[in-house]
């Protein structure tokens, strides 16, 4: 029957074809199925990958008999279906036999700039993203995008990646978060291989570093990214960067990267008017087949406001109800879910996260700092995790203290005075609480 790799992607796209045209629903359709793709077979079973969990739930379950008569009309016979969500497979197959352009770039292929709603909150964003994606290193370089977590820096960056590999299919792209960078950069020391991570980063046309913040302070780091950079930029190529806070706010950023920053340009992104939160859940609830009356939307415009990613969530939460648990989508459920998401994603962090990014920050590694190293560094981090862990988290002091080792909530109590006592009169520790607050805030 099927053996290769794309007689199999054949097949499976004239099952879609059949499935379409039954469903007769191209919002559905577009949703939950377009995305899909059969990662290989297994015996007579096809292993397909569903974008998101919702969608290989929904496969699975509520489509699966329009799936078998269409496998069979296809076919004329029967073949069993396994349905994985594409964030597992990745975790379950570092090694990825089929190298597409978007696996290799990690783009998300749904950021596009076709599906970014514009206003005047990321007007100035949109359009230098516009321009670079239409004449790449000529204009704006580097072009740095800044705003708060949720607003939309990814969706851009991966948009201008898309475009210029659309319509420049030689160009050679590079996409890396700034922690990949560093952890990427660490490795390749460790095993001798900085030739192939340089030719990896330093030769390409296109240079896309989403969350550079998370380079800041690390001076190795720094000092490849800033060779890295230049490579790249005096080859006439172009760079991208986004951030969670502007250059003159990053309080670790070496001065030369900064001036490099600061000699291209900058467009922070604001949360979005109202009218333009309207225009995403329309869009957000039409992508997902959810219909959700003017009133539903201008509820949920109102009630968050400040990130696109929890209007988002609470739009998939409507369409879990209504498609897992066929409710009907009432004032009630809309309430629900916008609490749900608030509670959930106010993202209350969990004290791991906490304990790495004081690691990450402090350049020391996590057990040091769980552990009775009394020297000042270690101290000083110490204190610092704990104080974020009480002022960032609901845990109780005892339950702080169980994360470090041989404390309990009278030691953990005067380690967190002492840093508000520091806080008092030292800016700089000040500068520090924020930036690894902030980063542990960002995605
Ligand atoms: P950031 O990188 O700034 O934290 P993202 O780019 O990850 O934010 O955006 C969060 C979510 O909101 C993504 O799913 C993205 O597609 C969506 N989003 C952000 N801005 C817009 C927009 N203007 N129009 C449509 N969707 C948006
Ligand atoms: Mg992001």
């Amino acid at each position: 029957m099927v053996e290769t790799v794309s007689e199999i992607a054949s097949l499976w796209g004239r099952i879609l074809q059949k499935v379409k045209e039954k469903l007769n629903d191209s919002n559905i359709f577009d949703a939950f199925f377009a995305a899909s793709y059969v990662d290989h077979m297994e015996g007579s079973t096809l292993v397909v990958v569903a974008n998101t969990g919702l969608a290989a739930a929904l496969l699975d379950t509520k489509y699966r008999g329009l799936l078998n008569t269409c496998i069979l009309e296809t076919t004329g016979t029967n073949l069993g279906l396994v349905f994985v969500e594409e964030e597992h497979l990745k975790k379950e197959a570092p090694v990825d036999k089929k190298p597409s352009f978007f696996k290799e770039s990690h783009l998300n292929p749904n950021y596009t700039f076709k599906n970014f709603v514009v206003g005047q909150s990321n007007r100035e964003a949109y359009q230098a993203s516009l321009m670079i994606s239409e004449n790449p290193g000529k204009l704006y370089n580097p072009l740095l995008i800044y705003s708060n977590s949720g607003l939309g820096k990814t969706h851009l960056l991966f948009a201008i990646g898309q475009s210029i590999h659309e319509h420049f299919p030689k160009k050679r792209i590079a996409y890396v978060k700034g922690d990949d960078f560093t952890n990427r950069m660490i490795n390749s020391l460790q095993n001798r291989k900085m030739q192939e991570f340089r030719d990896e980063f330093r030769k390409v046309d296109l240079f896309l570093v989403d969350d550079i913040q998370f380079i800041a302070g690390k001076q190795s780091t720094q000092e490849e990214f800033f060779h890295t950079f230049n490579s790249i930029y005096e080859a006439g190529n172009q760079i991208v960067i986004t951030s969670d806070r502007p250059p003159l706010e990053m309080s670790l950023l070496d001065d030369r990267l900064r001036t490099r920053f600061e000699g291209g340009v900058m467009a922070d992104v604001q949360p979005p008017d109202l009218e333009t939160r309207m225009v995403i859940i329309r869009n957000k609830a039409a992508q997902l087949g959810l219909i959700l009356s003017e009133d539903a939307i201008l509820y949920i415009a109102n009630n968050i406001t400040a990130n696109i990613r929890q209007l988002e969530g609470v739009i998939k939460k409507l369409t879990a109800y209504k498609e897992i648990l066929n409710e009907v989508i009432t004032t009630e459920s809309v309430k629900r879910a916008i609490e749900d998401v608030i509670r959930t994603g106010s993202d209350i962090p969990k004290p791991d996260k906490i304990m790495r990014e004081t690691s990450r920050y402090y350049s020391i590694s996590e057990d040091e700092i769980r552990g009775l190293n009394r020297s000042k560094l270690p101290t000083e981090a110490r204190q610092v995790a704990m104080y974020l862990m009480r002022s960032l988290t609901n845990l109780s002091l005892k339950e702080i203290g169980e994360q470090f080792t041989g404390r309990n909530h009278a030691t953990v109590l005067s380690s967190i005075r002492k840093i508000e006592d520091i806080l008092k009169i030292d800016p700089a520790m000040a500068a520090k609480i924020r930036d690894i607050s902030s980063n542990i805030n960002s995605i």
